[in-house]
């Protein structure tokens, strides 16, 4: 396994050397074949005890250089200036046969010196539910860090109860986050900060001119505009991230950090399961304005090399931009989702209308969605009135209703990782410490936009409305 280390050939101020703790027990539960072999690990698919050890910290893989990554950022509004890795451990990057470079990170390996009253530790069912959450998002198109495996570590982790210990391993096109931009900002090292913004626009954005005098402000609109696109997509399948903080804010645009995340049933974009989100502050429908704010925060940071008045009031224009640039974007993703290939007037309209309605009748937002792409006829008989009125713009079109219909195909999934599926597979993962149950709903989650085999079993809406429904941060 040949890592490459261009993040920590960025230097000292970066990272700290950390070791990996070896477990008692390394044993492999879940296995990325798929994700394995892009990544030119496919030998490991047929060594299930060394990939154990090589992604739990038992070993350290090939040319690995473990180290936990260096980053503040703000929680829950709230600057923090030193957060880091406090229970993960990268392990250095590795080249796609398609030439893309990812990063291969442990996470639950132990402790570093950045955490603080942290254990270091993951437990088995918030390692697996990241493995089922990024997987699907993967497959349903939204852009996400990935996992390629789980393994279990045979130690107890304590929290309200003692549970089994986990490592999973995180694939991303890296962890450069705000919070990283925010750690150096607010230590007043502008050497490292412009080192940081160089790297990432090379990695992440290498058609921007590097050498530009705003260069910064650039990167600045680049990132929001990939950031506009994650919301959307998340507000396409009901996604609710939870946990917001700047410090899981990637530059890559990349959905990172499944900790207490959760999928809508019911619309409503007051919806929120994560227990520590008293305040709605991470609601679904809040996620848009967050990222507003969240990227006031990179410019901030940015701010850091260059505060001239020219400077400011050219990030301010960046910033002022968004809800601009992300209303445009909304409705074009809603526009797939109702078929309509072309622009007219009275969208939004057309849109609020439904939105409104689902809201008012409690109707489960994925289900409506699908029944309106598959089997209009059997939509509830409260949005009579608005389907006429859809089905009166869906004639008005140009191109024929075959291709509205691909359209919505492709936007509107039959299957998403519903909460109460997710949490019986988890108890079931966790009980038998057998992969069965999970591979069986990934087999399915796989395939979000068809139907298989197994499709029907996990369509099926929670009994109790997903009340009380609640998500944790590190259980
Ligand atoms: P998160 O809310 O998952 O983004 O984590 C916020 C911060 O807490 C990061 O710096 C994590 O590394 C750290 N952290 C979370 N859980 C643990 C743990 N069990 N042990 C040590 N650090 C942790
Ligand atoms: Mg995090
Ligand atoms: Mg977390």
């Amino acid at each position: 396994m040949n890592f490459s280390h261009s993040y920590k050939n960025l230097g000292p101020a970066f990272y700290q050397t950390a070791r990996p703790q070896s477990p008692a027990q390394p044993q492999l539960l879940l296995w990325n074949a798929p994700l394995a072999e892009s990544l030119g690990l496919a030998a490991l698919s047929h060594d299930a005890s060394l990939a154990a050890r090589y992604f739990s910290g038992a070993e350290v893989p090939g040319t690995a250089e473990p180290v936990a990554l260096a980053y503040a950022g703000h929680q829950f509004g709230y600057f923090n200036p030193q957060l880091g890795d406090g229970r993960a451990h990268l392990l250095g990057e590795l080249s796609t046969r398609d030439g893309r470079l990812l990063e291969l990170q442990l996470k639950g390996s132990g402790q570093t010196l950045f955490s603080r009253r942290g254990d270091g530790r993951c437990a088995l069912k918030p390692a697996v539910r990241e493995f089922i959450m990024s997987e699907a998002l993967h497959a349903l198109g939204v852009p996400t860090t990935r996992a390629l495996c789980v393994v279990t570590t045979g130690e107890p982790v304590y929290r309200e109860r003692v549970n089994p210990g986990a490592v999973v391993t995180r694939v991303a096109s890296s962890h450069i986050r705000v919070g990283t931009f925010e750690y150096f900002a607010s230590r007043g090292d502008a050497t490292s900060l412009s080192q940081l913004l160089d790297y990432a626009i090379a990695r992440h954005y290498p058609h921007l001119d590097a050498r530009a005098d705003d260069r910064a402000v650039q990167f600045l609109s680049e990132v929001m505009q990939r950031q506009i696109h994650l919301v959307c997509e998340w507000l396409r399948i009901g996604f609710i991230h939870g946990v917001m903080n700047t410090d899981n804010t990637a530059i890559s645009g990349e959905t990172i950090d499944f900790g207490p995340c959760a999928m809508m049933g019911v619309y409503d974009p007051k919806t929120v399961f994560s227990s520590i989100d008293e305040q709605g502050r991470y609601a679904l429908g809040n996620q848009a304005r967050i990222v507003h704010w969240n990227m006031a925060r990179l410019a901030e940071a940015l701010m850091a090399l260059d505060s001239s008045a020219e400077q400011t009031a050219q990030f301010q224009t960046v910033i002022d931009s968004f809800q601009q640039r992300f209303d445009q974007h909304y409705l074009a993703m809603y526009r797939r989702k109702l078929g309509l290939i072309d622009e007219q007037e009275g969208d939004s309209a057309l849109l609020a209308g439904l939105l409104e309605l689902m809201q008012q009748h409690r109707l489960d937002y994925c289900q409506i969605f699908a029944a309106l792409t598959e089997q209009p006829e059997s939509l509830p008989s409260v949005l009579q009135g608005w389907q006429n009125r859809w089905q009166q713009r869906l004639g008005d079109n140009r191109e024929s209703l075959q291709q509205s219909r691909a359209l919505m195909r492709a936007a509107n999934p039959l299957v998403i990782p519903r909460n109460h599926h997710v949490e019986a597979v988890l108890a079931e993962c966790e009980a038998s410490l057998t992969n069965t149950a999970v591979e069986q709903f990934l087999q399915v989650l796989r395939s979000p936009y068809i139907e298989t085999e197994h499709t029907a079993k996990f369509q099926s809406l929670p009994e109790d409305g997903d009340v009380g429904y609640q998500t944790f941060c590190g259980t």
